[in-house]
């Protein structure tokens, strides 16, 4: 492959030979032997509440996504899986009696995902999950994980650019976020839905997030 007149060499993750001589092919290995000992951890701790990881990152999406936004298809863009994986998650958890389907007010080809009281009971008790590598973090000197963080930005950026990754944020740092343009029921507004925030929906994640070139 060719990149800017020059010759661009591919090297293979898996082949240490050829990791040795290239910085990208042995990130690229350690960054999957990562997600291979996350799923670990994630697997234990879900074995804990007797639920499947991606169960649990189901609760937690309707847990922590606006409301209107808590939509089937991003919940397939926040798994990282099809829409038919992503309604099959959803359907068993209805099933288990935490998770209800409403049609969107406006749009009824759009469902929407909420959680039932017994769904925020156990959405609030899962609030943990992940911990175990918060912990296996923490003894790190900050310094190296300022270092670590500044340089993760730049990956998880460039695989959000090629459709690989998707990361909901809250409004605060959003390109489209106006904060206190509206009045005390509804102080912020959204330039791209163009719609008033409530100050609680603000501080959910929205898929649609566009962060801001000054943060
Ligand atoms: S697009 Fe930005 S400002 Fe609008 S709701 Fe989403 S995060 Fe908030």
């Amino acid at each position: 492959m060719r990149k800017n007149g020059w010759q661009v060499r591919f090297h293979m993750i898996f082949d240490s030979r050829s990791r040795k001589d290239d910085r990208s092919a042995r990130i690229g290995m350690a960054l999957f032997r990562l997600s291979q000992a996350i799923k670990k951890m994630t697997q234990a701790e879900s074995d804990a509440f007797g639920l499947s990881p991606v169960q649990i990152q189901t609760l937690l999406f309707a847990f922590h996504t606006r409301g209107d936004a808590a939509t089937v298809g991003n919940l397939a863009h926040a798994l990282g899986t099809t829409h038919v994986t992503a309604v099959k998650t959803a359907n068993g958890l209805v099933r288990k009696g935490l998770i209800v389907k409403m049609q969107k007010a406006g749009d009824r080809r759009v469902t929407l995902l909420g959680l039932t009281a017994a769904g925020t009971q156990t959405a609030s008790s899962i609030e943990q999950w992940g911990r175990t590598l918060e912990e296996t973090l923490r003894p790190i000197a900050d310094d190296t994980l300022a270092q670590f963080e500044s340089g993760l930005g730049t990956v998880v950026a460039a695989m959000h650019r090629s459709g690989y990754l998707f990361a909901a944020e809250p409004c605060s740092g959003c390109v489209h976020f106006r904060p206190n343009a509206g009045d005390a029921a509804a102080p912020h507004y959204c330039e791209l839905v163009r719609t008033y925030l409530t100050h609680e929906a603000s501080l959910k994640e929205c898929p649609e997030h566009t962060p801001s070139p000054k943060t």
